[in-house]
């Protein structure tokens, strides 16, 4: 069965400028299709423009140019219908410490303009496993919590799709196992979950499709499955008798993660770096190879290589 787009992005750009000498271009011709059903993952560094993304879907963010429909909506033309066609966790806790989760649920239903016989704050609760919490102050609340929180404000008026910018920043690890599984129940349940995270692992595990963005523009798009075995990465560590110099031109199509007197470690492409020329660039420089150890490389790996620099 052909599923529909619920998310369609095309050539969308942002321009941040402070004053007209300085700007930042933060996304930089953005193409991109979610399918209805999908968890799809959005990964990049720090500064890649995740946020700016997620923040054009939101509202909170004009985009400079370019087209964004999700659900069948136009983003400019149908910016209500939009918003009521997702439910956003932003990266930011913002959640009143002062009401319990049940009371701020039912806030955010009535700002939704959610009749009380509608509202599904139970299901939700339960959901986000909050129902022992539901009725204590949100500030007693652990970090953990506070974000499963934000995940069932994002949830009262039903949306067919959520969006989670960095849901696990901050969460410690048992907690964030327990986040991802509530996700995945949403998922389970029909809604197409687009999030952002820094946590690699999680993004193999959890995702069907991931982008990579880097500076604003797509470095790989692909399902992870694919992504993981068209981009081979190979990990190795060179014992060595001195320091590498790692100026010279094959370098540069490397990511280095460390090298000093002793080691060499770095990720490269399989198809794009030979192992046998690596080592041969290394001896020409009078230096001893001790040692060789590799590894294959994993979601980490590609993503480092895809954003080096
Ligand atoms: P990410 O979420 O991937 O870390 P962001 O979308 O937050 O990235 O930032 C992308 C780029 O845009 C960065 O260079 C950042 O400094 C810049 N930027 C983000 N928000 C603003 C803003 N409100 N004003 C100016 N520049 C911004
Ligand atoms: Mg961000």
């Amino acid at each position: 069965m052909n599923k529909k787009n619920v998310l369609y992005v095309k050539n969308l750009n942002k321009t941040y400028s402070k004053d007209s000498s300085k700007s930042t271009l933060a996304l930089d011709g953005l193409n991109l299709e979610v399918k209805e059903g999908e968890i799809f993952g959005l990964l990049g560094p720090n500064g890649a423009g995740k946020s700016t993304f997620i923040n054009i879907l939101s509202g909170t963010t004009m985009k400079s140019s370019g087209e964004v429909s999700v659900w069948g909506f136009d983003i400019d033309k149908n910016p209500r219908q939009v918003r009521a066609s997702i439910g956003i966790v932003p990266q930011e806790i913002n959640v009143d410490p002062f009401f319990t989760p049940r009371k701020l649920l039912e806030l955010q239903a009535g700002m939704y303009g959610i009749r009380k016989k509608d509202r599904i704050t139970d299901v939700i609760l339960k959901l986000v496993s909050l129902e022992d919490q539901s009725r204590s102050y949100t500030r007693s609340l652990s970090g953990g919590m506070k974000r499963r929180l934000m995940v069932a404000k994002a949830l009262v008026h039903k949306p067919p799709i959520v969006i989670l910018d960095e849901p696990t920043a901050g969460v410690d690890v048992e907690l964030r196992g327990n986040l991802w599984d509530n996700v995945k129940s949403l998922n389970k349940q029909g809604v197409t979950i687009i999030l952002t995270t820094h946590y690699l692992e999680e993004a193999e595990k959890m995702c069907d499709r991931i982008g990579i963005l880097n500076k604003g523009r797509l470095v790989a798009l692909d399902s992870t499955s694919n992504l993981l075995e068209k981009i081979q990465t190979k990990k190795v560590k060179f014992t060595v008798n001195k320091k590498v110099n790692t100026q010279e031109n094959l370098f540069s199509s490397l990511k280095i993660l460390s090298n000093n007197e002793n080691y060499l470690s770095v990720i490269y492409e399989k198809s794009k770096v030979n192992m046998r020329d690596l080592i041969q660039s290394i001896e020409t420089q009078g230096v001893n190879i001790i040692d060789i150890s590799t590894d294959d490389g994993d979601l980490e790996d590609v993503f480092l290589t895809l954003t080096k620099n």
